[in-house]
C-alpha cells in the first residue's frame, strides 16, 4: 500500500498495526504514518521501531555529508556557546558569516564575486529572479525586461514566485490562478525522451538552442529578463543532466539578446555531480547561481544566490542596495554549520569520492537494471541517478499514472525487505504521467 490508498478520512486518528497515533505535524500527507526516526550516523537513518535505513537519497540530496558529523556538530555548538546564533543581517557584520561567504566565492574559479544567503532554496531563487530585474532596474526604471523563460519538467521551489518559475505541472496545478506571471516554458533537455534518431549531442543542443531563441524572438529578446534552468534536473524528472555543449549554447543565445542566465543549483549543486558546481563539468558560468541542500549538508537551513561580478558592478554603481531581505537570513549559526560542511568537503577530497562512487554506482545500476523490463533509462551524473520506469521499454510508454509506481517502489525500498531509500517522483513524460526514483548517496558512501 502507498500514499495512494483512500484514506480514513473520518478519523484524525493514524492506525498502524492495530495502535493508533495522534500526527499533530501537518506534512504533505494527511493519512500516512511515517516510521520515526529517533537517531543517525553516517548512512544510516535508526527508526523508533528497531530498524536501520541506508539513506540512499541524503533525505532529499541534503546530507551530504551523513548523518552526525561531529566536526559540524562541535562547529554549531561553538557559535551557538558564543550567544549569537542569530544576528539581524541588515545592521551588523558576522566573522563567520564572512568567512562562509569567502570559502563560497573561492570554489568558483574566479567566476562569482558576492553571496547573498537565505534560509531555503526558494528564497535563494526568490531572490535571484529580483536580482536579475534589478540587474536592468537599476539602469532603466521603465525597463521593457518583464520577462523570464523557464523550463518544462523543473522545479525551483514552493513559494508563489518559485513555483510560478517551476514548470512541475502537479505541484504548480492548485495554484495557477495567483502564481508568478511572466514566467515562459520552453521544452526541457531530456535526452531519454527528445533525442531524434540520428541526433548528435551536437545536433541536439543546437535545436535545444533554437527553442529558446524563438521564445526570445516571440516575446521580444528586449523583454526577457533570463533563463533559468537546473543544470541537472532533480525533482521534476529524475537526475536528467545537460548534454554536453548544453550550457554553452543556451548561455550564448541569452547574453545574444543581453538577457542574463540563471542556473539553479539547489539540488545538483555543492559537489552532488562530482565538480563543486555542476556547470564546472561544462565551465560555462551563470550570471546568477542558486545553491541549497548540500551547502549546510541538513545541519542548518541554509541556501544561497551566487553573484556574478557583472551583476554585483550594475547594483553598486546604481542604488547600491537590493531592495530584499528577511530575517532569518545570514545567521552566524547557518554560516558555522555550512563552514564547516564545505571545509570538510574540501579537506577530506570528498569530490574525488563523489566521482569514484558514483562511477561504480552507474556500473552497477545499468549492469543490475539495463535489461529490466521496466526501467526505461539511467541517468544521472557523480552521485545523483535517476531511474525512469515504463510500461513498455520499446515504445516508452509509461505507467498508468493512477498506479503510482514510483511511489510504491520507493515503499517497498524503505519496508523491512530493503530498509533503504529512494526518492520517488512522478510527472516525468508530460508533468501528470511517467514514473522516477532518484537515488543520491552522502559523498562519504563507500563502495
Ligand atoms: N530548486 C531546486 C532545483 C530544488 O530541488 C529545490 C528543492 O527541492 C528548490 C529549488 C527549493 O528549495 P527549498 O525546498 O529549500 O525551498
Amino acid at each position: 500500500p502507498g500514499s495512494r490508498d483512500p484514506p480514513d478520512s473520518k478519523s484524525p486518528a493514524i492506525t498502524k498495526d492495530g495502535q493508533k497515533r495522534t500526527i499533530y505535524h501537518l506534512d504533505r500527507h494527511l493519512h500516512k504514518d511515517f516510521p520515526v526516526v529517533v537517531s543517525g550516523k553516517g548512512n544510516h537513518l535508526f527508526t523508533k521501531d528497531g530498524r536501520t535505513i541506508f539513506d540512499t537519497t541524503s533525505g532529499a540530496a541534503v546530507s551530504c555529508l551523513g548523518h552526525g558529523n561531529e566536526r559540524v556538530i562541535n562547529a554549531v555548538h561553538k557559535q551557538m556557546t558564543t550567544g549569537i546564533p542569530y544576528l539581524a543581517s541588515s545592521y551588523w557584520g558576522s566573522e563567520i558569516v564572512d568567512d562562509l561567504c569567502k570559502e563560497l566565492i573561492n570554489g568558483t574559479d574566479g567566476k562569482m564575486a558576492k553571496v547573498y544567503l537565505t534560509g531555503s532554496g526558494s528564497e535563494a531563487m526568490e531572490a535571484s529572479a529580483k536580482l536579475a530585474r534589478q540587474y536592468f532596474y537599476e539602469n532603466d526604471k521603465q525597463t521593457p525586461r518583464v520577462n523570464f523563460i523557464a523550463r518544462e519538467g523543473s522545479y525551483h521551489g514552493n513559494t508563489i514566485g518559485a513555483l510560478g518559475i517551476s514548470g512541475h505541472v502537479a505541484r504548480r496545478a492548485p495554484y495557477l490562478p495567483f502564481l508568478m506571471p511572466n514566467v515562459h516554458h520552453i521544452p526541457a533537455c531530456n535526452a531519454y525522451r527528445q533525442r531524434k534518431e540520428g541526433e548528435t549531442d551536437e545536433s541536439f543542443v543546437a535545436r535545444k538552442a533554437l527553442e529558446l531563441e524563438e521564445k526570445f524572438l516571440e516575446l521580444g529578446p528586449e523583454t526577457v529578463i533570463a533563463f533559468i534552468a537546473e543544470p541537472v534536473v532533480g525533482a521534476a524528472l529524475g537526475c536528467v543532466p545537460y548534454v554536453p555543449g548544453y550550457l554553452r549554447v543556451m548561455r550564448d543565445v541569452c547574453h545574444k539578446y543581453g538577457a542574463l542566465l540563471i542556473l539553479d543549483e539547489v539540488m545538483c549543486g555543492m559537489g552532488r555531480t562530482g565538480t563543486l558546481h555542476a556547470w564546472q563539468g561544462e565551465g560555462v558560468a551563470p550570471d546568477l547561481q542558486t545553491i541549497g541542500k548540500g551547502l549546510g549538508g541538513g545541519y542548518q537551513p541554509i541556501a544561497a544566490v551566487l553573484i556574478s561580478e557583472k551583476v554585483v558592478n550594475r547594483l553598486s554603481d546604481g542604488s547600491g542596495q537590493f531592495v530584499h531581505g528577511q530575517t532569518y537570513q545570514g545567521m552566524p549559526v547557518q554560516a558555522a554549520a555550512a563552514l564547516e560542511v564545505q571545509t570538510i568537503l574540501r579537506e577530506e577530497n570528498l569530490m574525488q569520492n563523489v566521482a569514484t562512487q558514483g562511477a561504480y554506482l552507474e556500473k552497477r545500476l545499468k549492469s543490475l537494471l539495463a535489461d529490466h523490463p521496466h526501467v526505461g533509462d539511467i541517468r544521472g551524473k557523480g552521485l545523483f541517478w535517476g531511474l525512469e520506469f515504463v510500461r513498455d521499454k520499446k515504445t516508452k510508454e509509461p505507467f498508468d499514472p493512477k498506479l503510482g509506481v514510483a511511489q510504491r517502489v520507493s515503499d517497498l525500498a524503505l519496508s523491512p525487505l530493503y530498509n533503504m531509500t529512494l526518492y520517488p517522483g512522478g510527472g516525468t513524460v508530460d508533468g501528470v504521467s511517467g514514473d522516477h526514483v532518484i537515488l543520491a548517496p552522502s559523498y562519504i558512501v563507500t563502495k
